[in-house]
């Protein structure tokens, strides 16, 4: 059983993680998290983040986004794809409405209800530095 100063230190740092990961639209690692969290809570530590990051997710606040084989978390819930830079390794949310459905042909007796795509290429920034 978690003590009532317990859970009011658990639902700050939660509020503190959630406030950091919505902070920022560069889809952070837990470990840039952390870095961030501790500015504020010195005494947090990387587990912690982990925790709150996981409930955070499975309360459907955040998202979780892999990466590179990364773990990422993104805090905009809007159906949205992703550009993956192959330079920077940046994320970047591309609005849904500005692509147009794939059409593609799956064998039969397939029923698709869901489509994951990432888009991989170089972001603006790093094809101006060639
Ligand atoms: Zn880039
Ligand atoms: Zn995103």
């Amino acid at each position: 059983m978690l003590s009532n100063t317990q859970r009011r230190k658990g639902s700050k740092q939660r509020e503190k993680v959630l406030d950091i990961v919505r902070s920022t639209k560069s889809h952070p690692t837990a470990d840039w998290v952390f870095h961030e969290v501790r500015k504020e809570l010195p005494n947090i530590s990387l587990a912690t983040v982990y925790r709150n990051l996981n409930l955070l997710v499975e309360s459907e606040e955040i998202n979780e986004v892999l990466c590179d084989g990364q773990l990422r978390f993104d805090a905009n819930k809007g159906e949205h794809f992703h550009f993956i830079c192959k330079s920077c390794k940046g994320i970047f949310d591309i609005e849904e409405t500005r692509v147009s459905s794939p059409d593609f042909k799956l064998p039969r007796g397939y029923v698709v209800k869901d489509v994951k795509i990432d888009f991989y290429g170089l972001c603006p920034n790093c094809q101006s530095k060639k």
